[in-house]
């Protein structure tokens, strides 16, 4: 089926848009293109670059490997990323389309105009393209929320390919296939390295060095090294040092220390870059990182900065220079003691890699003026919580809840200044992965115990201030702006923390949501929420839920992909069955991830320590690598992981990858991914 639109140009062109889809989908088209004629615009004025051809088209097709792919001209889509409508597609759905329309459009220039000499600057697209698709989410959305995303999505997948056997350059030395290279560092990481070059340029310099770019290069094929080139004769600074982010692979280790000095009435930020040896890089040089900071005083507001040596103030955040290991910077004029805000916005892809005091990540949470910051001060510090609660469960001891953070939270509950998305964000706790990733040994039962208790706890102490708000969030009108989506989104956080209570009213207002849910972010929120409580309800909710969408095909990924990260200690008998439902095809990728990428992400079910998940995801890799590599690939990642864990489960895991290995007619995609996890 085709629908027709069309977008008037800059110059006055029209354009004529065209979306081909299924038969019976045309009727889920209305978002994508009004996400396109919006990225259009913005890529005119934003980066000055207007559409070339009289026609641009997008095909949706339900096979698809990858998301998207940026044909000249034709766009060719995996119908998850152009299909929504309110009650098949959620709040997430809706803004991953938005994103995706708008990426593929943007490489027209940034991947087609100017396109790769090689593949191994693959990140000279895909880096540059993701920083300008999340850039113009940021514009459309809230601009803290999508960095706290793009956070939360770097350091819970790229963090730990870089932290792996994979690690790889955002400019790779080699490779077998590169599709295996369509990875999180070149994509995210490489993004990150754009966003560095136009936080250490400004916008003005940066959109000079962009057009510089842009007009030499049109209709040639080139190289990270050109983009880096033209940044640098357009804005006259010096990147000799910065270009060692292409070359370098791991995530730096940054640490910070201050000191006031009341008689000089000075602030030394001292701060030291650290990096970890990785697969074939054991040597590595200090890398130009910026790194932007503020000082907060005592009772939570910026002090004006003042750098020694310059004599006006530069504002409430600055960027600093940090080129050697270790290096001072002295602030002047400041004559009360502060509190460091170190990485605001993450100017940086690095890891702060040291205990904060208790008492500043408090005062962060409170008052940091940089929203980032503020909600990775409340990360942080339920990071530390958990941890010190694993520790104590992994002796025997009573784990204790610190009462300030239960506190802390309960302030951003009430707080109804604080912007819905953002209060989510920070309610929401680290995930089990994550907890995992920063521990020296991932302690899988114990991660998954404490942070149940904590919220459990935040729930019985809040249950009043949770039930409040969850009823004056309710909205009777179905809208999809960025403020309607925040308050789904903190109404449906608020839900989940009584559903923790499991109380027999708890889980029947749970019920409630779903049976009542007037579009698809609340019939899944609820969902979501059901399946980890066994019973009558979460039964009937399954069974109506298929029955309502059984023939939505996108729609039934959802319900095979929440039945995979339920906790319930049979997930797995379940995932088997799953596998023979009618509605699921084994030969679709879409499928395919809804189970097996859903169930690798569930931590205490695949990690279960007789090794029966890596057993089934080798079995899985096996067959689907007979039909197609590309995604069979893509499986192996969570068994590379084992370094991390106990040697029990490092023995069964690393078992699963021979069993692999050892397979006749392995194609290359596999065979490289595999043989890099055993040995890397
Ligand atoms: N180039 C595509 C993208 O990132 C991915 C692909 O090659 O299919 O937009
Ligand atoms: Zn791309």
């Amino acid at each position: 089926a085709l629908v027709e639109d069309q977008f008037t140009t800059m110059s006055g062109r029209d354009i004529a848009i065209r979306i081909y889809t299924d038969r019976g989908d045309e009727d889920k088209v209305a978002h994508a293109l009004d996400s396109l004629k919006r990225a259009m615009k913005w890529d005119e004025e934003v980066y000055g670059r207007e559409y070339d051809l009289d026609l641009f088209m997008i095909v949706a097709v339900a096979d698809f490997n990858m998301g998207a792919m940026e044909n000249k001209g034709l766009n060719i889509f995996n119908s998850a990323a152009v299909l929504t409508r309110p009650d098949t597609a959620t709040d997430d759905d809706y803004q991953r389309v938005e994103g995706i329309v708008a990426h593929e459009y943007f490489h027209n220039w940034s991947g087609n105009r100017v396109t790769l000499r090689d593949w191994f600057q693959l990140s000279l697209k895909e880096g540059f393209t993701v920083f300008r698709d999340q850039s113009f989410s940021a514009d459309m959305n809230s601009a803290a929320v999508k960095r706290i995303e793009d956070v939360r999505h770097l350091r819970a997948a790229q963090f730990v390919e870089d932290n792996g056997p994979m690690a790889h350059p955002v400019r790779p030395e080699s490779f077998i296939k590169i599709d295996n290279f369509y990875t999180l560092t070149v994509y995210e990481k490489g993004a990150e390295v754009v966003r560095m070059i136009h936080t250490l340029l400004g916008p003005e310099l940066f959109r000079r060095g962009c057009d510089l770019y842009f007009e030499r290069h049109d209709g040639q094929a080139v190289t990270c090294e050109d983009f880096v080139l033209a940044m640098e004769e357009a804005s006259g600074c010096d990147f000799r040092q910065f270009r060692r982010w292409y070359a370098q692979a791991g995530t730096p280790r940054l640490q910070y220390q201050g000191q006031w000095d009341p008689d000089t009435a000075t602030y030394t930020l001292t701060l030291e870059q650290k990096h970890l040896p990785s697969p074939g890089q054991e040597e590595k040089e200090p890398l130009h990182i910026p790194v932007a900071v503020g000082l907060l005083s005592e009772s939570g507001e910026d002090l004006e900065l003042t750098l020694d040596g310059e004599t006006e103030p530069c504002g409430t955040t600055r960027v600093l220079d940090l080129t050697g290991e270790r290096q001072s910077f002295v602030f002047t004029g400041v004559s009360t003691p502060c509190v460091p805000s170190v990485l605001r916005g993450f100017s940086a892809p690095c890891i702060l890699d040291q205990e904060i005091p208790r008492e500043h990540l408090l005062l962060r949470l409170e008052n940091d003026s940089d929203g980032f910051n503020r909600w990775d001060a409340g990360q942080t510090l339920a990071l530390d919580c958990l941890k010190s609660m694993v520790r104590s469960l992994h002796a025997g001891e009573e784990p204790e809840i610190w009462s300030e953070l239960v506190e802390a939270f309960g302030r951003v509950l009430r707080n109804r200044d604080l912007e819905c998305a953002l209060a989510a964000e920070t309610m929401i706790l680290p995930t089990e992965s994550y907890i995992g990733d920063n521990m020296d040994v991932v302690l899988v039962d114990e991660i998954h115990e404490a942070r149940r208790g904590l919220r459990r706890e935040i729930a019985r102490r809040f249950e009043d201030v949770l039930l409040e708000r969850y009823r004056e969030l309710e909205d009777h009108e179905l809208r999809f702006d960025a403020e309607a989506m925040g308050r789904r989104r903190l109404r449906l956080v608020c839900l989940g923390y009584l559903a923790t209570l499991e109380t027999p009213s708890t889980t029947s207002l749970v019920e409630t949501h779903f049976r009542r849910a007037a579009n698809m972010t609340d019939q899944m929120g609820a969902m979501a929420l059901l399946v980890h409580i066994p019973g009558r309800e979460r039964e009937e909710a399954l069974a109506a839920f298929c029955e309502a969408w059984k023939d939505e095909s996108l729609v039934m990924n959802k319900w095979f992909g929440v039945q995979a990260i339920s906790t319930l200690p049979d997930v797995l008998e379940h995932i088997r069955e799953l596998w023979k439902s009618p509605f699921f095809d084994e030969t679709n990728p879409n499928k395919i991830r809804s189970l097996l990428g859903a169930y690798a992400s569930n931590q205490v079910r695949f990690h279960h320590e007789d090794g029966r998940g890596y057993r089934f995801l080798a079995e899985k890799i096996v067959e689907i690598d007979r039909r197609n590599p590309q995604v069979a690939a893509r499986l192996v990642a969570p068994l590379g992981k084992w370094r991390r864990f106990d040697e029990g489960r490092q023995d069964r895991m690393k078992a699963a990858l021979k069993h692999v290995l050892t397979q006749e007619k392995l194609s290359a995609n596999t065979f490289e991914l595999t043989r890099k996890s055993l040995e890397g």
